[in-house]
């Protein structure tokens, strides 16, 4: 059975005012780190159902590009002597501060061949904006050493919606996002999250982010403008060319087995759900007394598993599959939900088409409420 391996880098420069994911900004001890996660390695593969191929490896973060080529050429060929790890995308989060052709060039020579480049924004003023540690400068060349370095599967990462963006601004930056041509291209809307400096200056209303119908218009032109350019909308927040879709992050979307490794490293495996403390000390800790740090969240019963199946998938433009479903289930979702669908499809949430049913442009504005009709 196929399945992805997560690895979470937990330390960053200094914390973006809109983030919740963890990390902590102490410079990291690279061989204290490493020597933990192949511990964990070596005490999950007890646990892991049998015959599950890694098929794929993502550091994401936190800052990865934070460690240097040599840790994950060590940890890879680590990892490799422990799981049955056959990676055919390896993907590395980077951010574009610091990054030089040198040290790209070592990330493509232990086994990265996907890069993910976090550059928010192309303008000063949303990196002002979203507080990050670079410049548009740095963004761009970035880029161009990344490529340089031999990376010929580039994500780009962007958030929309900061306080102050207009339009034309993001207009602007999709211009400029074409002339760079990706691969691929995340675009997130900012979400304030609870107890981030962000959503607490907005309380307060020192910040304030744009009207809705504005975000509305945003969402259609980012639609339009990349389909036109020859990328296709798979998942609500990302856009790829053809095949070049992040097989990792379908492994999420459609449910099927992961193992994340590291603190805050989430995993999925049969039907259970496990995570790690978002503490490096107590996932250091537990390590130290040979203890897996995962904690077990939830066992899903087969209905649960097959209404969250339903939820993930409905994130990506294909839908949900009748047929998929009924041999994965041996439910048919369009019976179950009937309903439901009927509903959602008169109030031009979904659309049916063939053996499929998924969202529209406006069913994907209102995700989540529709997502909730089949919890
Ligand atoms: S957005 Fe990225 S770089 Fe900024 S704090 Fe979060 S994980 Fe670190």
């Amino acid at each position: 059975m196929e399945a992805a391996l997560y690895l979470h880098v937990p330390f960053c420069r200094r914390k973006c005012p809109y983030c919740d994911f963890y990390s902590v900004t102490v410079p990291p001890e690279e061989d204290l780190y490493l020597r933990a996660l192949l511990k964990e390695a070596r005490l999950w593969r007890e646990h892991l159902p049998e015959g599950l191929v890694f098929v794929t490896f993502y550091a994401g973060g936190g800052t990865p590009s934070l460690l240097s080529p040599d840790f994950y050429g060590r940890l890879l060929e680590g990892l490799a002597g422990i799981l049955r790890l056959h990676p055919e995308e390896l993907t590395l989060e980077a951010n574009p501060e610091g990054l030089t052709l040198e040290r790209l060039s070592g990330y493509r020579r232990v086994g990265f061949n996907r890069l993910s480049l976090g550059l928010q924004s192309l303008s000063r003023k949303g990196l002002q904006a979203l507080g990050r540690a670079h410049t548009v400068e740095e963004a761009l060349r970035s880029v161009e050493a990344a490529r340089a370095a031999g990376f010929e599967n580039l994500s780009l990462d962007f958030i929309f919606g900061w306080p102050g963006q207009s339009l034309a601004d993001l207009e602007q930056e999709l211009a400029e996002v074409s002339r760079l041509s990706p691969e691929h291209l995340s675009y997130y809307e900012l979400t304030p999250e609870e107890g981030t400096p962000l959503y607490q200056a907005l309380r307060r209303g020192s910040l304030r982010l744009p009207e809705e119908d504005l975000l509305v218009e945003m969402h259609r032109l980012l639609h339009e403008r990349l389909e036109d350019t020859g990328f296709r909308h798979y998942e609500i927040s990302n856009y790829a060319r053809p095949g070049r879709e992040c097989r990792h992050n379908l492994f999420y979307w459609k449910a099927r087995p992961y193992l994340g490794l590291g603190p805050a490293g989430a995993s999925f495996l049969g039907r259970q759900r496990f995570r790690n403390p978002e503490d490096l000390g107590r996932y250091l800790e537990a390590l130290r007394a040979a203890k897996l740090p995962a904690i077990l969240e939830e066992t899903l019963s087969q209905e649960a598993a097959f209404r969250e199946a339903i939820v993930l998938n409905l994130r990506l433009s294909e839908g949900v599959n009748r047929e998929e479903f009924r041999s994965r289930f041996g439910e048919d979702p369009f019976e179950v939900f009937a309903e439901e669908i009927e509903e959602l499809r008169r109030k031009g949430l979904l659309e049916i088409q063939g053996g499929r049913f998924r969202l529209t442009f406006r069913g994907r504005l209102l995700a989540n409420q529709v997502q909730l009709k089949f919890l």
